[in-house]
């Protein structure tokens, strides 16, 4: 068992500016997490907090089940591999993955079994012999990573790992991580500030800003139900419409309306809502929009094409709509040019709804 369990954490470094605040987080046995977030927001010094290379300024880290906040790194029973890989250049592969075997006094049978295992893990049986100055990023991140693994770590902790490498070897990456990951099924705790990373390799994605926890929750919940507009507008590309509007209620019906737009708020959306007050924002995916030249249900407002963006198969439309612009995602088929007026349908039972003033959102599950 392997959870690793985060109370009421706070970093602080020379000033009173909280690099992690109050953090909490309860990461499962065999759980992939991700914690992403723009840089500076504190995820690192969350990541070497748990792994001990930082201390703890408030609160308490378990692992496994055991309060590990005061030991050393050594003693916690993880392990970690860094975007630097911080691999001895003067040694060879072997060496490199055998150290943290060595200095733990592994009889050397032992270790050469042990290191045969990670290097079959991680496909590099064949250059064990070489010295690890020539490699490539991709080589050296697989060792890194077969050193990372060959103690059988409780739990595993990467920090950016294949960030600086091309995309396609990175795709390649990601995808090896993931599966080895599952074969080994040890927990796992991924930091990057590659939404596209988080999104397709993270059971769950602790979205993190300004040193705050912003949302915990897995990638189809963040990207469907953000809990907030930090966390609407971090992820998703293009990012979320915000259009600033007002609740407005009318012979029995209710609407979001402003000056260029006014479109009924559907019952089921109407039942997930509980508004503070009647100020809010109502972010529209380019995919919630729909454009087309003639009006399509009483729910379209107009907008006037400023830029079209082909893409392969359809294209970005970014519309003026009253004073703000909004991303539109138009199938390739629609064609429109600039300064043409156009009609945007929304589909309201899709969108998210923040309360302007506390920017969270008022949509509850629906469940
Ligand atoms: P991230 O990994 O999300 O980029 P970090 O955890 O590295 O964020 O940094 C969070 C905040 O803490 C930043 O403001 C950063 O400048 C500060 N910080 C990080 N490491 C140190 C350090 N060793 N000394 C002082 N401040 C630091």
């Amino acid at each position: 068992m392997a959870e690793a369990l985060l109370k009421n954490v706070w970093k602080y470094y020379h000033d009173d500016t909280a690099a992690v605040e109050d953090l909490n987080l309860e990461i499962k046995d065999e759980e992939f997490v991700c914690l992403l977030g723009p840089s500076g927001c504190g995820k690192s010094s969350t990541l070497r907090m748990i792994a001990g290379l930082e201390t703890v300024s408030k609160g308490d880290i378990f692992i496994g089940g055991r309060n590990v906040t005061n030991l050393p790194p050594r003693d916690r029973d993880i392990a970690m591999a860094f975007e630097n890989y911080a691999l001895y250049p003067s040694m060879t592969v072997y060496q490199n993955i055998a150290f943290p075997l060595n200095i733990r006094k592994m009889p050397p049978g032992e270790v050469r079994k042990k290191v045969r295992e990670a290097a079959e893990l991680m496909g590099i049986t064949t250059i064990l012999g070489q010295g690890v100055k020539d490699l490539s990023g991709g080589a050296k991140q697989r060792v890194g990573v077969a050193r990372a693994l060959v103690r059988h770590p409780q739990a595993l902790l990467l920090d950016e790992p294949i960030s600086h490498l091309e995309e396609e070897l990175k795709a390649k990456m990601r995808e090896e991580l993931r599966k080895l990951q599952r074969s080994l099924r040890v927990t796992t705790i991924y930091v990057t500030h590659d939404q596209i990373e988080a999104m397709v390799m993270a059971d769950r994605i602790a979205i993190m800003n300004r040193a705050v926890l912003q949302q915990f929750d897995t990638p189809d919940k963040v990207f469907r139900q953000p809990k907030n507009m930090f966390v609407g507008g971090f992820i998703g590309e293009p990012p979320m419409n915000f259009i600033p509007c007002r609740i407005v209620e009318e012979d029995g019906k209710t609407y979001l309306q402003n000056s260029s737009l006014k479109v009924e708020i559907p019952g089921e959306t109407l039942a997930r809502m509980t508004p503070k007050n009647p100020e809010v924002v109502l972010g529209a995916r380019n995919t919630h929009l729909k454009l087309s030249h003639a009006p399509l249900s009483a729910n379209s407002f107009i907008g006037k094409t400023f830029y079209v963006e082909p893409r392969n198969e359809d294209a970005v439309v970014t519309l003026d709509v009253g004073d703000q612009q909004v991303l539109a995602l138009s199938s390739f088929d629609f064609k429109t040019a600039i300064g043409d007026p156009v009609h945007i349908e929304v589909d309201m039972r899709r969108v998210s709804l923040f309360d302007r003033k506390s920017t969270e959102s008022i949509l509850g599950d629906g469940a």
